[in-house]
C-alpha cells in the first residue's frame, strides 16, 4: 500500500487572543459559526471521560503550558478534540475505513496538542499509542510494526522524524499524517452529545496501549481497554482525591503510565488543570513552585496560581533538592511557601523506590510536607498506595491496595498465599512474597503476543478472574499508628514494603535472600554516596555476591581512610552495624552518574555488563 503523507490543510498559524482561545488565522466568524453547529451534529462517545469532560465548567481552565502562557479551557478542549476526531475519522474513513479498536500511534510534545489528539482517539474509540520522539528510528518502527498500527499521527515538530521512521522501511505501513497545527479553537461551550459507541458490542474498543520498557525481552505492547482506564482514574480520583480546584504540575513523559493516567487522564476526570513543563529543568521548576509568592510576580500572570499537586518519580525530587542550594534567597523563601503542605496539597513519588533521605529531606525543605509513595506498573497503572493522612505516609512502604485493586502475596519459597495476619514465619522473619492483582484496573492482554499474556496470568482457584503476576516482591507488615483508615477505608491493615523485582533484585547469595532495594536505601543513607544501585553478580563461592554501582558526593572523594577516596572499604565498615555480614556489597564501583531511563529507572541487566562485564 502507498504512503500517504496527509498535511492537514485546515492547519495554519494560530492566532494568541487575550482570552487564551485560539482560533485560526483568516477564518470568519460565520465561517467558524456553521462549522461549530454542523459538527455538533456529529459527537462523541458516550464513556466516561467525555462524560466527566463534558459536564465541567466549560470556562475553567483544563490545560496550561508555562512557558508560551497559551491556556485552555474544558469548552477549548471539547471542541477541539470533537473536531479533531471528526478530521481524523474522515481522512481515514475515507481511504481505510473505521478507526473504532484500530492502533493510532501519535507523537506530540507535552502540551494541549497531546491531549487533544489523544481525547480524538479515545473518540474514534480507537486505541491510542503514544510514541517517545525520544526513541530511536529502530525502536519506534519496532513499535508501529508490533502494534500494526493504521494511523501515525505527528506535530510539526516532529514530522521529520515521524517520516523517517516511515522511509527507513515497515513492514506494516500506517496511514501518516502531520498535524501542522490541528489546535483550531471552536467557542466550545455548547453542550457536546455523546453516541453509544460503535461496534457490535456495545463496549468500547478503544483504549491505549503503552509499551513496556523491554529489560527481559523486546518491549511489549500493554493493551489497557477503556474500562480499565475509567478504572484506574476513578480509584486514584477515591484515593488521592483530584478536584476542579488542583493545579498540576506535569513534568513527566507522555509515552508511560505515571504521565498519561495519573497526570492526565485522572486530572481531566476530575476538571483540574494541568500545567506542562517539559523537559524538567530544576531551575525552572523552582522558580514555578515559587511564582505565586514571589512579589515581582505580575498580580495577572497565569503563574500567580499557586502549584497543589505535584506527580514525579524520585529523581526528580532528588534533583529539586540538591539544585535548591543554589537558588538565590527570595526564590528559596518563595519556593519553600510553594511547596508547604498549604500549598502544595499533595506531593507524590513513584515508579521507582523513594529513598528515605529524599524523602526526609523533602519535608526540611518543605516546612512538613511529606512524600506520599506509591507503586505501579504499565499492566495495572496504580496498585498500592500511601494514604492522604500524614500518618499513612510510613517511610519504605507503598501503602494498600488502591480501591477496586485486590493484591496478594504470594511466598516465593512456598508458592502459598501469605494469608493477612500471617506475614511472618515461625522464626519471626517476614515472608517475602510476588505481588499478585487482579480487579477492572488490569490491562487486558500484551499484544498479539497471547503466550506471554497467558504466562503472566494465574488462575486463583476461586472461580474469580485470574491474578495478574506482577514479577515484583514484598513482605507486609502492620505499621504502629498507619493503617486506621483516615485516609479512606482502602487504606487499612497491613502496609506493602517492596522489595524489588523478582528477576534482579532478590540475590540469593550462601542461601540468603538480599533485597537490592533495603541496601540501596542503607547506601544512599551514608552522607558519602548520591546515587545506588545494587545487583547481583555469579560467584562461585555464593551463587551471587552482592555488589554496588555508586556515585559519591563530590567531597567525598577525599574523606576516606588516610585522606584518601571513599573507597569499598569505608563502605563496608559503614554499613557494619546497619545491615548483616551477608547483605553488605562486597564490590563497590564508583561512576560519575548511573546510567536511567526517562523516568529516572536502572536497567540493572544493563548495567551489570557495562560496569562488571558479567
Ligand atoms: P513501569 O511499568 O515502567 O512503570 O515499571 C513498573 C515497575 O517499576 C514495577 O514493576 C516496579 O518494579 C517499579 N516500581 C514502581 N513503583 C515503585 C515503587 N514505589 N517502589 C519500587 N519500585 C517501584
Amino acid at each position: 500500500m502507498s504512503r500517504l503523507n496527509l498535511v492537514s490543510r485546515l492547519a495554519r498559524p494560530c492566532l494568541r487572543v487575550s482570552s487564551a482561545r485560539l482560533i485560526p488565522s483568516g477564518q470568519t466568524v460565520h465561517a467558524r459559526f456553521f462549522s461549530t453547529a454542523k459538527r455538533l451534529l456529529t459527537s462523541l462517545p458516550d464513556t466516561h471521560i467525555f462524560r466527566a469532560i463534558r459536564d465541567h465548567d466549560p470556562s475553567s481552565l483544563a490545560v496550561l503550558h508555562s512557558l508560551s502562557g497559551r491556556s485552555f479551557t474544558y469548552g477549548n478542549l471539547t471542541a477541539d478534540v470533537l473536531r479533531a476526531k471528526e478530521d481524523l475519522e474522515q481522512k481515514v474513513g475515507k481511504m481505510k475505513g473505521n478507526l473504532s479498536g484500530e492502533r493510532v500511534a501519535f507523537m506530540a510534545e507535552n502540551s494541549y496538542d497531546y491531549v487533544v489528539l489523544l481525547l480524538a482517539i479515545f473518540g474514534c474509540d480507537a486505541i491510542a499509542l503514544p510514541l517517545s520522539p525520544s526513541f530511536p528510528t529502530g525502536e519506534l518502527q519496532y513499535i508501529l510494526d508490533n502494534s500494526e498500527a493504521k494511523v501515525l499521527l505527528a506535530t510539526e515538530k516532529y514530522a521529520d522524524k515521524a517520516q523517517g521512521v516511515l522511509q527507513a522501511g515497515l513492514q506494516h505501513d500506517p496511514l501518516f499524517d502531520i498535524r501542522r497545527k490541528l489546535v483550531v479553537g471552536a467557542s466550545g461551550s455548547e453542550a457536546v452529545p455523546l453516541e453509544k459507541p460503535k461496534g457490535s458490542s456495545e463496549l468500547p474498543a478503544g483504549g491505549m496501549m503503552l509499551y513496556t520498557s523491554g529489560t527481559t525481552n523486546r518491549p511489549k505492547g500493554v493493551f489497557i481497554p477503556e474500562s480499565a482506564l475509567t478504572a484506574q482514574a476513578t480509584s486514584l480520583l477515591k484515593a488521592w482525591e483530584y478536584s476542579p480546584q488542583d493545579r498540576l504540575l506535569h513534568l513527566l513523559p507522555l509515552h508511560h503510565i505515571h504521565g498519561v493516567v495519573n497526570a492526565i487522564i485522572t486530572p481531566l476526570f476530575a476538571g483540574s488543570s494541568i500545567e506542562f513543563m517539559y523537559p524538567f529543568n530544576t531551575d525552572r521548576v523552582w522558580n514555578r513552585l515559587a511564582a505565586p509568592f514571589h512579589p515581582h510576580t505580575e498580580p495577572n500572570s497565569p503563574e500567580k496560581s499557586k502549584i497543589t499537586f505535584l506527580t514525579a518519580v524520585p529523581t526528580v525530587y532528588n534533583r529539586l533538592r540538591s539544585s535548591f542550594p543554589k537558588l538565590p534567597q527570595e526564590i528559596q523563601q518563595a519556593a519553600q511557601k510553594g511547596i508547604s503542605p498549604e500549598n502544595l496539597r499533595l506531593n507524590i513519588s513513584g515508579s521507582a523506590a523513594l529513598p528515605t533521605p529524599t524523602k526526609a529531606a523533602w519535608q526540611t525543605l518543605s516546612k512538613g510536607n511529606v512524600l506520599l509513595e506509591r507503586f505501579g506498573m504499565t499492566e495495572v497503572g496504580m496498585a498500592l498506595s500511601c494514604g492522604l493522612d500524614f500518618a499513612d505516609r510510613v517511610d519504605g512502604s507503598v501503602g494498600w491496595p488502591l480501591p477496586q485493586v485486590e493484591a496478594r502475596l504470594v511466598d516465593t519459597e512456598t508458592n502459598q498465599v501469605i494469608p493477612l495476619g500471617e506475614e511472618t514465619d515461625a522464626n519471626g522473619r517476614e515472608r517475602v512474597g510476588e505481588i499478585q492483582l487482579r480487579g477492572p484496573t488490569i490491562f487486558r492482554e500484551y499484544f498479539g503476543n497471547e503466550k506471554a499474556t497467558r504466562e503472566s496470568f494465574v488462575d486463583g482457584g476461586d472461580g474469580g478472574a485470574h491474578w495478574f503476576c506482577t514479577g515484583d516482591v514484598a513482605t507486609r507488615r502492620v505499621v504502629q499508628g498507619a493503617g486506621k483508615g483516615t485516609s479512606g477505608d482502602w487504606a487499612r491493615g497491613p502496609m506493602y514494603f517492596i522489595q524489588g523485582r523478582k528477576s534482579v533484585d532478590i540475590i540469593k547469595t550462601g542461601g540468603e535472600k538480599v533485597s537490592a532495594l533495603e541496601v540501596e536505601r542503607e547506601l544512599l543513607s551514608l552522607p558519602q554516596i548520591s546515587e545506588a544501585a545494587v545487583v547481583g553478580l555469579p560467584s562461585e563461592q555464593w551463587g551471587s555476591k552482592v555488589a554496588a554501582v555508586v556515585v559519591l558526593h563530590p567531597d567525598a572523594h577525599t574523606t576516606g581512610r588516610n585522606g584518601k577516596a571513599w573507597g569499598p572499604m569505608d563502605m563496608r565498615r559503614a554499613l557494619n552495624d546497619r545491615l548483616a555480614g551477608y547483605k553488605i556489597p562486597q564490590e563497590m564501583k564508583v561512576l560519575d552518574a548511573i546510567p536511567r531511563n526517562a523516568m529516572g529507572k536502572v536497567n540493572k541487566k544493563a548495567l551489570v555488563k557495562q560496569v562488571f562485564d558479567v
